[in-house]
């Protein structure tokens, strides 16, 4: 095995300034602002912050409208303008897991906000399927010992961890690779296996992540590290990188991109791939220093109770299925146009929707140049997702691991045991990457026709074993976009920077605008800088 290397206390010190460094920067900005609010409230008819209540989150509670009114007519003609306004305070577009954490820090600070969310349910890219045996995650699905926004978040709105233990998800896997079947305890001395010394210990579904954190350059640098010109060199092809730094060769770049998140490795940034890795560098340290914890956890019940349970505390309810499709920002205010005919006016917007959805929706102003740049050419990893009742134990039959890593068409194969003792419960066909395009040529019924007769093609046990119910594709989804961001060679250098740039009134938050955390936490991240923004100019 070549495990990550333990980090000494000094790194783990300096990823820990780096992370929480920024945390408590912007706790601090928002205490700063809360401090201002507070003393605002001494003046009649403003919003009055009243302590946290059960769900977690404070609720805003206005003075009485009769006192309100009287305190308006004392004050001078622009300060009466501003308290009489019409619309919010600041219009939320995106009820994922950053749209709605920046909702709720406004919430907290007092402003009026309303969150518009496009599709008919909450969570965007977390979405436990509740119907299908074992409630399996078909988005967001593990949160890191890292996860310091959600983890807390979560506890405050009651909400139970599960480690990797309780929630016994996919368990032992069996290989298939060039047509043969290899079991764990065979790959090491295996002709197949085409790593060298201790690499050769490196199970295939292990190589991406362990093979491209060796040597990483971002190893034990600041989170956001990778953003700065010192590592600008490696903005280049991640499999230049493998072959040119790291000595590997074809065919173990060939099973490292089997499951690559993005779209091939050749059109991934070695910059992107490095940033990953050091994320879940510090996710390791993080579940080091927290001795006796999981690294990895998932809520209890499925993760989508957590944006439902921030939802839930929101004063004004989240629209559903108000997909917007224009933004209008005439200086004073932003007019957010829906595609049901409907309009809302607030003084600020915080958009976090998916970059690539922004392909189709208008700002006026135009955006400037860069950000047109960004939206067009930034994309995000691809996946689809096969879902299956299991109406056999078919590895009884073969009795191999139920759960296959391939470099099939399919790729992987996996059994959920999410039963109460770890029972199989449902089993999964996950594509990533270039393969899943393939899929786009396809109805939703073709992909499961065509999935179902390719694992039974290459296991015969599972004939009669599946039965489809149903697939999941973010990128396929109008609202999605796809899995992840993912940074192409030359796209960190032109776009990271960049991304969390205001336009005027309009801020932007995402995964994707995240300097230091990724996926759900960089979620967080991005949703509370963009509150912050919004304060500071509220
Ligand atoms: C299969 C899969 C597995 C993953 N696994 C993990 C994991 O294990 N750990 C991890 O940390 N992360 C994981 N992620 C990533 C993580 O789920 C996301 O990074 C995170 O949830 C993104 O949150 P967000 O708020 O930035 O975006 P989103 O969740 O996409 O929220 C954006 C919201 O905007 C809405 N919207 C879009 N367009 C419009 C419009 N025009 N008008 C109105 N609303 C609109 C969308 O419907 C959505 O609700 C995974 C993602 C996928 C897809």
């Amino acid at each position: 095995m070549n495990p990550a290397p333990e980090p000494g206390l000094a790194f783990q010190l300096k990823l820990y300034g780096g992370a929480f460094g920024a945390f408590s920067y912007i706790s601090r900005r928002i205490a700063l602002r809360r401090r201002w609010r507070m003393s605002e409230q001494a003046l009649p008819g403003k919003p009055r912050r009243v302590p946290m209540d059960a769900s977690g989150y404070s609720r805003r509670r206005f003075i009485g409208a009769g006192a309100g009114a009287l305190a308006v007519a004392g004050l001078p003609a622009a300060a009466r303008a501003v308290t009489n306004y019409k619309g919010h305070d600041v219009i939320v577009v995106g009820a994922g897991l950053s749209g709605l954490h920046a909702a709720c820090i406004l919430q907290e600070q007092g402003l009026d906000v309303m969150t518009l969310e496009g599709r008919n349910r909450i969570g965007g890219r977390v979405y436990t399927l509740m119907d299908v045996p074992g409630k399996p995650e078909a988005g967001g699905e593990w949160m890191g010992a890292n996860y310091a926004r959600m983890i807390d978040t979560s506890q405050r709105l009651g909400l139970q961890m599960l480690g990797p233990d309780e929630a016994s998800d996919i368990r032992e896997w069996c290989y298939r690779i060039r047509g043969e079947y290899i079991l764990a305890s065979d790959w090491e001395s295996h002709p197949l296996n085409p790593t060298e010394g201790d690499d050769r210990r490196i199970l295939p579904h292990r190589m991406l992540f362990e093979l491209s954190h060796k040597n990483n350059p971002l190893s034990g640098q600041p989170l956001d590290a990778w953003i700065t010109p010192e590592f600008a060199r490696f903005d280049i092809p991640q499999t230049h990188y493998l072959k040119e730094y790291l000595g590997f060769d074809d065919e173990t770049i060939r099973l490292m991109n089997v499951v690559i998140h993005t779209d091939h490795m050749d059109n991934t940034s070695a910059l992107h791939e490095m940033r990953r890795y050091a994320v879940g560098e510090f996710n390791a340290s993080r579940a080091l220093a927290n001795a006796g914890q999981p690294a990895w956890v998932q809520i209890k019940g499925g993760n989508s109770r957590l944006p439902e349970a921030m939802a839930a505390s929101l004063d004004n309810p989240v629209e559903l299925n108000k997909t917007v499709y224009a933004f209008e920002d005439k200086g004073k205010e932003v007019t957010v146009h829906c595609m049901d005919g409907t309009r809302y006016t607030a003084r600020q917007v915080i958009c976090s929707t998916p970059w690539p959805v922004l392909r189709k929706v208008k700002f006026t102003p135009r955006l400037p140049a860069r950000m047109e740049r960004a939206i067009d050419e930034i994309d995000y990893g691809t996946s689809i997702q096969v879902h299956f009742l299991l109406r056999k134990n078919f590895w009884e039959l073969d009795e191999m691991p139920g759960s296959m890593w391939t470099d099939e068409p399919f790729e992987r194969f996996g059994v959920h045991h999410r039963g109460p003792n770890g029972e199989a419960t449902s089993a999964v066909a996950f594509i990533n990457g270039n393969e899943a395009y393939k899929y786009d040529f396809m109805s939703d019924e073709q992909v499961s026709e065509y999935t179902m007769r390719e694992l039974e093609r290459v296991r015969p046990s599972l004939k009669g074993a599946l039965e489809p119910i149903g697939i999941q594709s973010c990128h396929r989804e109008v609202h999605g976009g796809g899995d992840w961001v993912f940074w192409r060679p030359g796209q960190v250098g032109q776009f990271a920077a960049h991304m969390r740039e205001a336009h005027g009134n309009i801020h932007f938050a995402g995964e994707h605008t995240a300097l230091m955390e990724r996926g759900m936490e960089g979620a967080f991240e991005s949703g509370e800088r963009a509150a912050v923004d919004a304060l500071l100019r509220s």
